[in-house]
């Protein structure tokens, strides 16, 4: 499911290429946190363990690595993806973007602003 977080992952990973320790396994971000200037975010990744009920855990904290991402990082990557893939970056081409989660009704979604919808990438 597309969101806005994915792209902070894809961003880390690709500035941590190389230098993640060795782990057989799937990586995902385990933290992300927005720094005082506004401009950019500390992004955790670490060896991502899915459990039976659908929750995610991070059991290895030494192998945590953390990334700076910078918005203008993030505006390269997106113009990147839609160059690459022809979808739209705010919704990884599913239309839909995450809008939050509640106990009540779990994730919920709605039509995505940038390309209302339709999954392609918007000309800018
Ligand atoms: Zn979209």
């Amino acid at each position: 499911m597309g969101n806005r977080l994915n792209i902070y992952e894809r961003v880390a990973k690709r500035k941590l290429e190389g230098k993640l320790p060795e782990y057989d396994g799937d990586w995902e971000m385990s933290m992300w946190e927005a720094l005082d200037d506004g401009e950019s975010i500390v992004v955790e990744i670490a060896p991502c363990v899915t459990l039976e009920n659908g929750d995610k855990e991070w059991p290895q904290e030494a192998l945590r690595r953390k990334a700076v991402v910078t918005l203008q990082d993030i505006r390269e990557d997106c113009l990147q993806y839609e160059k690459e893939t022809g979808n739209c970056s705010n919704c990884m081409g599913d239309g839909q973007m995450w809008t939050g989660w509640s106990a009540d009704e779990g994730n919920r979604h709605d039509t995505c602003i940038q390309c209302r919808g339709t999954g392609k990438a918007v000309a800018k």
